[in-house]
């Protein structure tokens, strides 16, 4: 009996394996339909100026508009992306959308704003990365400058000296590069100094609580000076409320992301602001 229960045991978990593996396959498969059949959507969502108010860059968001789902956000599918490898095909997708709606605007006579897109590890680490991205911008006219590639520390962290050349790499051609989610990783404060970055985004973390005491004002404020005395720009990330915002200006922080300006919007109405130059917050009073 002791035997046919570890039969009946071992035919119940090969069957639940295998109904986990189908599963996988299936939504593997249907990850790969969206990205070849015009189901990814490119969404943007502005960096602003909070002193002004006004637009000085954005960042590209992708969501996939599934047939039955609805719409999906990126921790639905990115992760998928990234074990089956289909984050290089959904790279280049955000790529050439990017640039396609940069030469939009460019027709259009609209101001060129610099587009980040975020770069997964492994397409970081990619052979030729550097070769596709001149090709693609010399291909669309574009200057490099008009990419930002944001890239996080943990990635980064993983293969130090593999990582410091590829950005030395991709600096020296001209792409701007923004560190994402700064304060999350095991940041070496070492290491940053050997980055040759642009910007520096402070995590959505920080920003919470920005307005809240004294020890958590001091560490956004550490980050703040810390960066623009490396000549890097400070963004913060996930600013909801104008009490956050006036705390960031009050530590130096004027470079701003966040739902209080504008939630992520698909391209088209992106485009739309560009065309009215609003002011997204009056400034907030000193
Ligand atoms: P991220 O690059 O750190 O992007 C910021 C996330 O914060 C976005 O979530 C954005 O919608 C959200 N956000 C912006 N302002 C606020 C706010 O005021 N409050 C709150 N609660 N959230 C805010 P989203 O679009 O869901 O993207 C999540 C992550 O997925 C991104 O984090 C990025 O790591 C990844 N991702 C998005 N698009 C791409 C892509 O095209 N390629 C790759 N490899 N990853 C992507
Ligand atoms: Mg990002
Ligand atoms: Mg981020
Ligand atoms: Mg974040």
């Amino acid at each position: 009996a002791a035997k046919s229960a570890g039969a009946g045991e071992r035919r119940f978990f090969d069957e639940a394996m295998n109904a986990q593996a189908s599963a996988r396959l299936a939504r593997e498969a249907e990850l790969r339909r969206a990205i070849a059949g015009g189901e990814l959507r490119l969404y943007l969502q502005p960096k602003i100026d909070s002193t002004s108010g006004e637009m000085r860059s954005a960042e590209a968001l992708v969501r996939w508009q599934h047939p039955e789902r609805g719409l999906l956000l990126p921790g639905e599918f990115i992760p998928l992306a990234e074990e089956t490898g289909q984050i290089t095909e959904l790279t280049a997708w955000v790529l050439d959308e990017v640039c396609a709606l940069a030469t939009r605007c460019k027709r259009a006579g609209l101001r060129e704003q610099p587009i980040a897109v975020n770069v997964a590890a492994s397409c970081f680490m990619a052979d030729g990365l550097v070769e596709r991205l001149d090709q693609l911008v010399r291909s669309h006219h574009m200057s490099p400058q008009a990419l930002v590639l944001e890239v996080t520390e943990s990635m980064l962290m993983k293969d130090l000296d593999r990582a410091v050349e590829r950005l030395q790499e991709l600096h020296a051609h001209g792409f701007k590069l923004s560190l994402d989610d700064f304060g999350t990783g095991y940041s070496s404060l070492a290491y940053l100094k050997r980055f040759p970055i642009d910007e520096l985004k402070i995590d959505r973390s920080f920003v919470i609580d920005v307005d809240h005491g004294e020890k958590e004002s001091a560490l956004v404020e550490a980050i703040v000076t810390l960066a623009h005395r490396l000549n890097m720009q400070v963004v913060a990330e996930g600013v909801e409320t104008p009490s956050q915002a006036a705390a960031l200006q009050r530590l130096g922080c004027h470079l701003h992301q966040g739902y209080l300006y504008a939630r992520p919007m698909p391209a088209q109405a992106y485009e739309a602001l560009l065309a009215t130059r609003p002011v997204l917050e009056a400034a907030a009073p000193h």
